[in-house]
């Protein structure tokens, strides 16, 4: 007789989520060099953008953690965000 001891772990399916639209500076001394490169390795996304996807939104744009913790940061230092649980 054949029974299952442990259950067969299923991995979840990939979520694709739009590429953070963060922009990013070249290089200062190969300008082109990221251009190219992210062009080649992603066509589809913006090669002067950050090229991880996005996990979150702010205001209506896609980032990712990285982007949208700084992000999130500058809004707090500007008193835009509020702590929850204070009346
Ligand atoms: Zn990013």
């Amino acid at each position: 007789m054949i029974g299952e001891i442990k259950a067969k772990i299923i991995k979840p399916a990939r979520v694709v989520t739009p590429q953070c639209c963060a922009p990013v500076e070249p290089p200062t001394k190969a300008t082109m060099w990221r251009r190219d490169r992210y062009l080649k390795l992603r066509p589809s996304f913006n090669p002067d953008a950050c090229q991880r996807e996005s996990t979150v939104e702010i205001d209506g744009k896609p980032y990712c953690r990285l982007h949208a913790g700084g992000l999130a940061l500058d809004k707090w230092l500007k008193g835009e965000l509020v702590e929850k649980g204070q009346s």
